[in-house]
């Protein structure tokens, strides 16, 4: 079963990204739902520091995908809101990372061709300052973060 949790602030939300951090192993795949503001690139910038990637995380939404090195694992962070299918993806090269030596963290995924099952996190903003984090999906991932928060 998959479940819920509320952050209060922006630094809450970074702190479950590091969390999460430290459950994922190579070619595991987040996908990060919710509007513009949800919180999906401070959520990966948590991913990112709990990695210990020291380089700054910003959004992809222009690069498509940002490549992070020097952590623990690479990290692969997708901004999927310019893509509609899977043909795109491949024409692209943008799944030679999925079942690579990293981690990929995909914000408004489309792709459906997934070898393992990723992470949903679906993000909800409920007021200026507190976001509902849904997880369903991998269920190894999420009884992992479950034991640690
Ligand atoms: P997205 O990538 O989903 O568009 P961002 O992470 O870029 O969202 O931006 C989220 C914005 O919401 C930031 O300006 C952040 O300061 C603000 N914010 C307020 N409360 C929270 C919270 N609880 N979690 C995450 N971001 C929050
Ligand atoms: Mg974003």
């Amino acid at each position: 079963m998959g479940f819920e949790i509320k952050t209060e602030n922006v630094f809450q939300t970074i702190e479950l990204g590091k969390k999460l951090s430290e459950c994922l192993d190579k070619n595991d795949i987040v996908l990060l739902q919710g509007d513009l503001g949800a919180g999906k690139t401070h959520f990966t910038k948590g991913i990112a520091i709990g990695l210990g990637i020291k380089d700054m995380v910003t959004s992809p939404t222009f690069t498509l995908m940002n490549e992070y090195r020097g952590g623990r694992l690479p990290l692969y962070h997708y901004d999927m809101y310019r893509i509609s299918t899977d043909d795109e993806i491949y024409e692209l090269g943008l799944n030679d990372f999925f079942d690579n030596d990293g981690v990929c963290v995909i914000e408004w995924n489309v792709f459906t061709g997934f070898k393992s099952e990723p992470l949903k996190v679906d993000i909800t903003i409920v007021d200026e300052n507190i976001r509902r984090f849904c997880f369903s999906g991998n269920q190894r991932l999420i009884n992992k973060l479950k034991n640690i928060l």
